[in-house]
């Protein structure tokens, strides 16, 4: 089988197994337990709007899970069938960010593309963050400052509360060469805020906001 499932929806599955197995310590009636299982196999098939039985198979298992181990031997199960993000080449850069001259492609050995939605660097040469994201089905980059915060807040891509710092990017203004300069809140740990993903819908409106 091929995987099919995307980094933002193994968060989802994640959460709803943790989500069983802490009513699993935390409640005492069966009655909760089955429902709280049933509903999360719901969520879980409702995440695709397509599946076909060998897929279904894969999921439904998420009734059965009994304890901790079962939990994380169903995830790592879950994890071989999640879209990796696509390898970044020197010539995706180059395309991406046509600009920017000498832009290196950021190293990505230490990150588990299985659990990436999105890409974030700083580029010391430039001193600028580079985005680069899957924008329903393509590529598209983001050239930006990064200004952290230092204190916690509520992160615009991930919604989650985290560290944060201001992500301004400019933007082609309405007159010819004018640019507005765009700013918003976003976790300071792109490898964190990945994992709180559970959808693309603020990931998608910030990068309509700031994108050229
Ligand atoms: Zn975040």
């Amino acid at each position: 089988m091929e995987p099919f499932i995307k980094s933002f929806q193994y968060n989802f599955i994640r959460k709803q197994v943790m989500h069983i197995v802490n009513s699993k310590a935390t409640v005492n009636d069966a009655d909760v337990i089955q429902a709280v299982k049933s509903i999360a196999e719901e969520r879980v098939l409702a995440l695709f709007p397509e599946l076909n039985e060998q897929q279904i198979q894969l999921l439904t298992p998420i009734q059965d899970i009994k304890d901790k181990e079962e939990a994380e031997s169903f995830l790592v199960t879950m994890k071989k069938y999640v879209i990796p993000f696509k390898t970044l080449t020197e010539s995706t850069i180059k395309k991406l960010f046509p600009k920017i001259k000498k832009l290196k492609a950021p190293a990505t050995e230490d990150i588990d593309l299985r659990e990436t939605t999105y890409i974030s660097w700083r580029d010391a040469q430039s001193n600028k963050t580079f985005i680069v994201a899957d924008y329903r089905g393509k590529l598209v980059g983001l050239v930006g400052t990064f200004h952290s915060l230092n204190q916690k807040g509520i992160c615009t891509i991930c919604n989650g509360h985290e560290e944060v710092g201001m992500y301004t990017a400019e933007k082609k203004g309405a007159n010819k060469d004018s640019y507005v300069k765009r700013g918003n809140y976003i976790c300071k740990d792109s490898v964190q805020c990945n994992i709180n993903l559970q959808d693309l819908d603020r990931l998608y409106a910030f990068i309509q906001r700031l994108k050229n």
